[in-house]
């Protein structure tokens, strides 16, 4: 299912016409201020990444949310623009990088500091600072009026492991 998902958005970001299409469509007939691209699967290339952004330009009143796992595609991009931080060349594209549970905060956050992006992460309730957890859990798995994600200046958001509704306790993953 993930695969097939996975190779439709390819197929999409490919087409010569896709960037000024999305964008006409948000603008035009979607007036959308928040945009969440790619809920399912993940980035697949550096030439998607960059339609985003190009999309981002074009549509100065929507925020965009893109979540990847794809470390190299952020560094590719910041080293293709001279180092340039992602967040100041696109302020309305806010990409959001998935950590893995194990790595240090301190480390995530500069990261996104280094690289203008912004981060999320998951981890047992118990060991999250409850101002940077994600808000569904109490929310019957919705983010209803949170729209902290599309923030920039959210750099942080964590979730909670769970597991049919009920919130793992520390450890509990491994079993
Ligand atoms: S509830 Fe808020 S923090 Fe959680 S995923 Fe939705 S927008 Fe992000």
């Amino acid at each position: 299912m993930h695969k097939n998902l996975h190779d439709s958005n390819l197929t999409r970001y490919k087409k010569p016409q896709f960037v000024n299409t999305f964008a006409v469509m948000i603008n035009r007939y979607f007036g959308l201020t928040k945009m969440r691209i790619n809920d399912t699967g993940d980035l697949p290339d550096i030439i998607a990444l960059e339609k985003l952004c190009q999309i981002s330009e074009k549509c100065p009143n929507t925020f965009f949310w893109v979540s990847t796992r794809r470390k190299d595609l952020i560094k590719k991009l910041y080293e293709k623009h001279n180092k340039q931080k992602l967040n100041k060349l696109w302020p309305k594209l806010v990409i959001r990088f998935s950590f893995e549970h194990d790595t240090r905060i301190l480390d995530d956050l500069k990261f996104c500091k280094k690289y203008g992006v912004t981060a999320s992460k998951t981890g047992y309730y118990d060991e999250i600072p409850k101002n940077i957890l994600c808000k569904k859990l109490d929310q019957n798995n919705n983010c209803e009026l949170c729209v902290d994600c599309y923030d920039p200046g959210v750099i942080l958001r964590m979730y909670a492991y769970h597991k049919k509704g009920k919130i793992l306790k520390i450890g509990e993953l491994e079993k």
